[in-house]
């Protein structure tokens, strides 16, 4: 499947916000983020001094589907599977993509972003109530278990992103067994819960042109 190769701290200097895509380093003080807070380019410091509506809502989609590394149609798909559910749309969106399992990998602590996490689960590491899943966008549902299959239970990366799990935000929705190397996603969060700075009712307006 295709995906962004470029360089990952120039995404988060473009939304000037952190989007947690290069793992331990994102909590350092190598963030370039920490260093250069302001857009990549020759000019990016006088970029967009304009605020128009349409920047804003624009920006705030490129934020969310950067944060969670898709492509723009599976993007858009994901607001077309969110409009058709019951209740808000916008929370709708977070949480199904909250769901996704690469997401949930990251978040337990076997990943230390959600990029190793896909990849991980593209190279058939990781299970879900005990059966082998390699499709990263894979749909849990409250009472999963997912967990590294047997073969992976000692990989260094899933190890060395377990021992920095405590430093990283953790989400109530989920509990994780660091001795059994296993997580279980409890229930769909309510918006609240999930920790993403987005204003998601500016995706909604600008998809609802
Ligand atoms: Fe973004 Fe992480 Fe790079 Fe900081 S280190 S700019 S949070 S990808």
């Amino acid at each position: 499947m295709a995906r962004y190769l470029g360089p990952k701290c120039k995404l988060c200097r473009r939304e000037g916000t952190k989007l947690f895509l290069r793992g331990d380093r994102c909590y350092s003080d190598k963030c370039a983020l920490e260093k250069r807070n302001y857009p990549p380019g020759e000019h990016g410091r006088s970029r967009y001094s304009r605020r128009s509506n349409y920047r804003l809502q624009l920006r705030e989609k490129q934020k969310l589907r950067r944060m969670y590394q898709l492509l723009e149609r599976q993007f858009s798909n994901y607001f077309k599977r969110a409009e058709r559910m019951k209740g808000i749309t916008g929370e709708n969106l977070l949480k199904l993509l909250e769901s996704r399992l690469d997401n949930m990998v990251y978040r337990m602590g076997f990943a230390p972003s959600r990029a190793t996490a896909r990849q991980l689960i593209l190279h058939n590491h990781f299970e879900v109530n005990g059966r082998k899943v390699n499709i990263p966008s894979y749909q849990l549902q409250p009472g999963d278990r997912v967990a590294p299959r047997e073969k992976s239970r000692n990989l260094l990366v899933i190890e060395e992103s377990l021992k920095s799990f405590g430093a990283r935000t953790t989400v109530p929705y989920i509990s994780v067994d660091i001795n059994k190397k296993e997580g279980v996603y409890l229930e769909e969060p309510t918006r609240d819960l999930i920790p993403v700075p987005i204003e998601e009712n500016l995706i909604v307006e600008l998809y609802s042109k």
